[in-house]
């Protein structure tokens, strides 16, 4: 594996390179012969010497070292597990490498090693898939090692086989780093270079050698991304645990954090991430506005008790008041000396007694209400609080389009998989089509009649599916502009016939906007649920019949 280092015995990319050195530093031919020594010294297992006349023997040999290899790398690696290349996986993907490369010992030699790298670095991305799909060189999605590992079968001489396995090197590195990486675009730009020069002057061991240490700064390059995420990854756990802490009253935002969570500590697949960041950002949408209500209505509510302490306290000092007004009252009483005197201090204290008890009757009045007005915001603010909350919990429908969200798609998988289950009891052979419609070009849609529009598009869109499929197919929003349908008792292509039919038959328009006609169009991949498995591995699969869907023009559904 590049980067690991053993003092004590060098790994087969490191004689291979060693090997290359020495050809070239020699300046001698890499014929497969010379190639083979060169390998064997680099080894220090004697290499007997090859007679020129017999470089068919010396070629034999070569590829002979490099299947020992290759076996044994397969052999240690195959009953390991990690996170992405669990044992079931490795298992699955080397049969569809054997079933898919059987009649060609070169290609198979290619995509074993692709293959059996990803496992060494428990890449997320399935070479070997990709590769079948698309007919391309089994070195996409693994640039780092087929050209060191496949260096003793292949040796410098094949310029053709070299010259295709560094331009695809030099193409997949750039999908699989950010464009904005400079280094990166430097490598590819460096790693065409390479290749051209190879197609100019054959594969001599200087220009192999060349491409060999570019390999090496591939993988580094290629293992700091990697680096970063699990970076990124540990950043936004401890964001998250941080948030769920600090928001402890707060019930609504743990949901999102635990969302989050997942997310990042599950399967991190491009389309689950997405998916869950669309998730976020949507409910954080309405969340915003529910919280603007909610400020508001305490603030209402706090102006409110505000003024219901302004009025006890005018209160109070009204009866102060009235308490010296009575006690010079009875000190008049007490002074009286005459009968009108005495009446005339009792009229002056009715007086008195009456205007306090109107300022009571109406403070009272006023505390009264205020108080209803008070219990009203109250509960307001305890019905926002308790949406805020089930708007984060997320129930099984999506609010927007009104099919499943991801939950309800959940819970129509797994009644769909027990279903199949007592199917297969009964001796029957259960079937279950997993699609995935993806709208074609949503984000202009947005940007050109706004998000509004957009929003319509995904109702309209939703509903028209909904009604052309047949009552036992279930359709969940799985996020964004993105939908999955489940189609029970359905075999792949029938599955597939029936998406493309229904993309025929959206030709008029889905809805009006402003007086104006919109057309949608969506993509759709499909696949055949595996018995024994579970959802995501299906998506995934579903997913790239989409990814060919896109790539082959869209409005389309392709199977895989
Ligand atoms: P492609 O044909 O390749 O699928 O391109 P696209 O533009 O459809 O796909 P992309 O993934 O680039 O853009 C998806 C857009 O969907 C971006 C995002 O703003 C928008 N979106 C996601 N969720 C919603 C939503 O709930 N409402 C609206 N209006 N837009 C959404
Ligand atoms: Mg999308
Ligand atoms: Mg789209």
């Amino acid at each position: 594996m590049p980067g690991t280092v053993n003092a004590e015995r060098p790994t087969p990319a490191q004689l291979a390179k060693g090997a290359l050195r020495r050809l070239a530093l020699a300046q001698v031919e890499p014929t497969p012969e010379h190639y083979a020594r060169a390998y064997a010294e680099e080894a220090g297992t004697p290499a007997a010497p090859v007679p020129a006349a017999e470089p068919p023997a010396a070629d034999a040999r070569a590829a002979g070292l490099a299947w020992v290899q290759l076996v044994e790398r397969l052999a240690r690696q195959l009953p390991r597990g990690g996170r992405q290349w669990t044992q079931a996986r490795r298992r699955d993907s080397l049969q569809r490498v054997l079933d898919g490369s059987r009649s060609d010992a070169l290609r198979l030699q290619q995509r074993l090693a692709s293959l059996i790298t990803a496992w060494e670095t428990d890449q997320a991305a399935d070479p070997v898939t990709s590769g079948l799909d698309d007919g391309g060189l089994a070195g996409a999605g693994a640039p780092s090692e087929p050209a060191a590992a496949a260096a003793p079968a292949a040796p410098a001489g094949d310029s053709g086989a070299w010259n295709a396995v560094v331009a695809s090197l030099a193409g997949t590195l750039r999908v699989s780093l950010p464009a904005a990486e400079p280094d990166a675009a430097a490598l590819a730009q460096r790693l065409a270079m390479a290749a051209e020069a190879i197609a100019a002057d054959g594969a001599t061991a200087a220009h192999v050698l060349h491409v060999s240490e570019l390999c090496d700064e591939a993988s580094e390059l290629l293992g700091r991304g990697h680096r970063v995420v699990e970076r990124l990854a540990a950043l936004c756990h401890e964001l998250t645990e941080g948030l769920a802490e600090l928001t402890e009253d707060d019930g609504w935002v743990q949901g999102q954090c635990q969302r989050l969570r997942a997310a990042v500590a599950g399967d991190r697949s491009v389309r689950g991430l997405r998916a869950a960041q669309s998730l976020l950002a949507e409910t954080r949408q309405r969340q915003r506005s529910m919280l603007g209500e909610r400020r508001a209505a305490r603030e209402a509510l706090k102006r409110l008790m505000q003024d219901m302490l302004r009025e006890v306290g005018d209160l109070g000092e009204q009866t102060g008041r009235f308490r010296m007004v009575t006690e010079r009252h009875a000190e008049a009483i007490a002074a009286a000396d005459s009968l009108p005197g005495l009446a005339h201090v009792v009229q002056a204290m009715l007086d008195d007694t009456r205007t306090v008890q109107g300022a009571v009757a109406r403070s009272h009045e006023k505390l009264q209400a205020d108080q209803a007005r008070a219990g009203e915001l109250e509960l307001r603010v305890r019905a926002l609080e308790a949406e805020l909350k089930r708007l984060s919990d997320e129930v099984s429908t999506d609010l927007l389009t009104q099919v499943a969200n991801r939950r309800g798609l959940m819970q129509a998988f797994e009644a769909e998989v027990a279903s199949c289950q007592r199917e297969a009891t009964g001796g029957a052979e259960p079937q279950l089509a997993v699609g995935l419609i993806d709208i074609d070009n949503f984000k202009k849609l947005n940007d050109t009649l706004g998000h509004a529009a957009g929003d319509e598009a995904l109702k309209s869109l939703a509903a028209a599916v909904r009604q052309r499929l047949r009552p036992e197919d279930h359709l969940a929003r799985f996020g964004g502009e993105e939908f999955v349908v489940l189609m029970p008792g359905t075999g792949v292509e029938e599955a597939r016939q029936a998406l493309t039919r229904l993309q025929r038959s959206l030709t008029e328009a889905l809805f009006l906007h402003e007086g104006r006609e919109v057309f949608v169009t969506f993509s759709g991949g499909v696949t055949a649920w595996r018995p024994g498995e579970a959802l995501e591995p299906a998506l995934e699969r579903a997913d790239r019949g989409l990814y060919e869907a896109k790539r082959t023009g869209k409005n389309r559904t392709c199977a895989a």
